[in-house]
Parts: structure tokens; C-alpha cells; sequence
């Protein structure tokens, strides 16, 4: 009898030895957010308890699934590409049958049969326990389409098969949904109104991850600050909570002691941040617990007050530094990142100062940054002229990665000498006698191999660096 693969929360086995031969293929492509990635780790659980077995090779599956990103027009026109190359593969193997998971089918829902061909499902980001009903309709030869968002599913029930993973690190999904009308922003759209999942499942799963050899989890949502479980349900009903329930929620930065005090070896990380709602008592929280990564990814997206009023950004660019100022004053080590939109509707020359004084103010350690891209059915696209020239916004651009990249180079040059943590991943990509891994911050280091493997803790001396990249030698295993 072959070796077991895997086994969900029930203990229950998924799949062995002769079912495996026999069980039809899945190949699954992820684009976008980390929250996509961590979706197609749902979805193979749903799918390997039907029978199918994942595979890498797109030649021989018998379902194909990509999982679609709609942030800008640019993530839409990759995924059209790739449909397009599958025509090919359909010609070697015609009883493949091709669905489009993601922010793009919940955007498009059934136009993207009409508009693509070869798709034969459209299932949006809440609909994936349907997926085998759904699967069973293009098995008898028609098209399936379910695009429904959800008030409470937050997959809490599901253990993710782990695809692509390196065994070391792994993402944990904590809530689903977008409650924040950014006007730029499709996401409210495509994912829905948050919804936290329950921290018993969370821990539950950091527990099964630790026991599996995992060394470091990081807690996933479009906007984990405003994490709060109150017994399920949206985030918009907690006014009509009962007084008890309001007692005993859970909030972000209570979930992260939860988590930290759970399995206080395991690295924790979480992303994304909003920050008009980060509170002082997460940053309190990281400052208390040192498995707690001191890093922060903390989007902006614009400098200018004016422009987050346009963007419905509901801070100012005071209030912003003000916490980054309590944050470098709790945690003076603590590493920041941002995203940034260069060109947003009406931004004038002086906007886009104001965006380069903030970065120079904050000096990030590294950065997303993009020109807008109009979205269609968002309140920009809906009121506001795409009226910055495409040449502007390329050059404005341009300034914000430039100065990023210098801005970049500060910030590692100041762990040069110093002795850091680092979780080893894997190879590094320049050198296969290097490892590559992270130390606290999130930073790259890259160090000879020596004794050490993946998964360990190494005390890594820095010795040089780039703008992105921290070099070094192991001094020693850490305690
Ligand atoms: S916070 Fe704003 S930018 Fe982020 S997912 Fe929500 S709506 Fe989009």
C-alpha cells in the first residue's frame, strides 16, 4: 500500500496508492495577491477529496484552473494570453476542460464565456465549495457559472493542500472581503464585505503547520487591521451584535497574542495592513512577542491629502506619519513597505511631490508601485477622467521606483555588521552554493550553504548588500 499524501482536519485520508493512478489530473495557475495563492490551496483540498490529484504538467490535465488577478488591466491581459495558449494544448488534449477562479471571473462572470472560448467555468472567490457541482455540469457538457459573493464563508473548515510549497513558510487566511471603498480599488467588487474567519480554526491551523515542520505562517487578508470575530458573520453587523458577543470579540491584535503565544517558535508575519485601521495595540502586540516579524507592509498610495480624498483614503497624510512615528518609536527596527499609484486622476506636479516628501520622510525599505490603471466599475472609472497622459505617469513613476531603489539601498546598507536571524527557504536563485532566506524584517539575505539546511534558524553576519538583498556568513545556528 503507497505512503499516505495527505490528511484533512478530520484525520480523514484523501487520497492512496491505486486512486491516485486513476485520478483525474488538476493543474492550477495562481496570479495576483497572496490571497489568490492561498485560495488555490483551498481549492486543491476541495478538488483532491473529489478524486483529482494535482499536477505540474498542463499536458496531461484533465481540469485546468487558473486563478485570476483584476487589480489592472495589466493582470487581465496576462490571463487572456494564457487562455489563449491553452487552445494549443486543447488541440493535443481535447477532453481538457478550463475554469477561471479570481477576482476576474467574479468581475466578468458569465461575459468571460462569451468573451473567452475555451472557458468552460466561471466561479468566483466565495463559490469554491461548489466547485464539484459545478464540475459535474461541464462534465455532461455544459457551461458552469457560480459568481455568488458570500456574508460568512471564510473556508475556516478547509485544511489548504499546500501548492509549490518550500515546507518552511505558508500562508494563513484570517479574513475575506474588503469593506474600504478605495475608488481605484476593484476589490469591495470582486471578494465582497469582510468577514473574519473564527481563531480557534486560525490556531488550529498554525498547530497542524507547526507539526507539519513549518517554521513560519503569515496571516492573510485584503485588510487584516480590521480582523474582528464576534461568532461570524460581516464585519458591517457588529453594531447588531449582543453585548456579550461584543464583550468577548476578537480583534487583530488579540488574534496576533493568540497565534504568537500558540506556537511561540513560529515566525509571524501578516499582510495587508490598512492604515486607517491599524491601532496602536497590534503594534504593542508585535513590540511584546519576538516571534512577531518586525515588519510592516503599509500601503499609501499617495502622499498628497488632496489625492487620498480622491481616493477615498480615509487618513490624511499627517495621520500616516504619525503612525509610522509610533511605529519607529514602539519598534525602532521595524521595517516598512509600501504601495504606491503614480497618476491617479487629476494629480498635478505638486500631488506627486508630496508623494516623493512622504517617501523621503519614511524612507521605505521596499515598495509595489504602478501607474493607475482605470478599473472598471469602481467609483474612479464610474466619476473621474483618466485625465493624467500616459507619458506623466510613466515618468512620475519612474521617480517613485528610482527614489525607492535609493531609499532601498539606505535601509540595508544599516544591517552591514550586524548579526541577523535568518529562516533558510531554499537555494538562492544567483548560486546554488548559497541559501536564501529572511531575517525579521523581511529582507532577503543570501549565505554560503555550510552545514546548515532549510528550515533552520542561522545567526547570519552581514558583510555587504544591494538595494534589495543582504549578503553575508553564518556565525552559528540561533538558540
Ligand atoms: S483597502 Fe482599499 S485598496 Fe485595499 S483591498 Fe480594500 S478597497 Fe482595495
Amino acid at each position: 500500500m503507497e505512503k499516505i499524501i495527505e490528511e484533512d482536519r478530520q484525520g480523514s485520508v484523501l487520497l492512496v496508492g491505486d486512486q491516485r493512478k486513476h485520478a483525474r489530473k488538476l493543474y492550477i495557475e495562481s496570479y495576483g495577491c497572496q490571497m489568490n495563492f492561498s485560495d488555490s490551496e483551498i481549492v486543491a483540498s476541495i478538488l483532491v477529496k473529489e478524486g483529482f490529484d494535482t499536477t505540474q504538467e498542463l499536458t496531461e490535465a484533465d481540469l485546468v484552473l487558473v486563478n485570476t488577478c483584476s487589480i489592472r488591466e495589466k493582470a487581465e491581459q496576462t490571463v487572456r494570453k494564457r487562455l489563449e495558449k491553452f487552445n494549443a494544448v486543447k488541440k493535443v488534449n481535447p477532453s481538457m476542460k478550463v475554469g477561471v477562479l479570481g477576482c476576474m471571473a467574479e468581475r466578468l462572470k458569465s461575459k468571460f464565456l462569451e468573451e473567452e472560448k475555451i472557458v468552460d467555468m466561471v466561479v468566483g472567490p466565495d463559490a469554491y465549495k461548489d466547485l464539484p457541482n459545478l464540475i459535474q455540469e461541464i462534465d455532461e457538457g455544459r457551461n458552469a457559472v457560480n459568481v455568488l459573493l458570500s456574508k460568512d464563508e471564510t473556508y475556516g473548515d478547509i485544511a489548504p493542500v499546500r501548492l509549490n510549497s518550500n515546507g518552511v513558510t505558508a500562508f494563513v487566511s484570517i479574513t475575506r472581503g474588503c469593506d474600504n471603498m478605495c475608488t481605484f480599488c476593484v476589490v469591495p467588487f470582486t471578494r465582497g464585505r469582510e468577514r473574519s474567519r473564527d481563531p480557534k480554526s486560525i490556531v488550529e491551523e498554525v498547530n497542524e503547520l507547526w507539526a507539519k515542520g513549518y517554521k513560519e505562517v503569515t496571516l492573510l487578508g485584503q485588510n487584516v487591521d480590521s480582523y474582528l470575530w464576534y461568532g461570524g458573520g460581516m464585519k458591517k453587523d457588529f453594531d447588531k451584535a449582543t453585548p456579550m458577543q461584543k464583550a468577548t470579540a476578537t480583534n487583530f491584535a488579540k488574534l496576533l497574542e493568540m497565534v504568537a503565544l500558540a506556537q511561540p517558535k513560529m515566525r509571524i508575519r501578516f499582510s495587508t495592513s490598512n492604515p486607517q485601521d491599524m491601532t496602536l495595540d497590534v503594534i504593542a502586540t508585535m513590540a511584546q512577542y519576538d516571534n512577531i516579524c518586525n515588519y510592516i507592509h503599509l500601503p499609501v498610495q499617495s502622499g498628497s491629502d488632496r489625492i487620498l480624498k480622491a481616493m477615498n483614503r480615509l487618513h490624511t497624510r499627517e495621520e500616516y506619519m504619525t503612525l509610522i512615528a509610533n511605529i519607529k518609536r514602539m519598534i525602532p527596527d521595524c521595517a516598512i513597505s509600501q504601495d504606491m499609484i503614480a497618476g491617479f486622476p487629476t494629480e498635478t506636479e505638486e500631488d506627486h511631490q508630496d508623494t516623493l516628501s512622504l517617501m523621503e520622510y519614511v524612507k521605505y525599505d521596499f515598495g509595489f508601485m504602478f501607474a493607475y490603471s482605470e478599473r472598471p466599475g469602481t467609483l474612479a472609472a464610474r466619476k473621474m477622467k483618466d485625465d493624467v497622459p500616459e507619458a506623466t505617469k510613466k515618468r512620475r513613476l519612474r521617480e517613485i521606483i528610482d527614489l525607492q531603489q535609493k531609499h532601498g539601498l539606505y535601509r540595508t546598507q544599516q544591517h552591514i555588521g550586524k548579526v541577523e536571524e535568518v529562516l533558510i527557504e531554499g537555494t538562492s536563485k544567483k548560486s546554488d552554493l548559497h541559501w536564501m532566506g529572511r531575517n525579521s524584517q523581511n529582507t532577503v539575505v543570501v549565505f554560503p550553504k555550510e552545514q546548515y539546511t532549510v528550515g533552520d534558524f542561522v545567526n547570519v553576519k552581514i558583510e555587504n548588500c544591494t538595494s534589495a538583498t543582504l549578503i553575508g556568513n553564518a556565525v552559528g545556528f540561533s538558540e
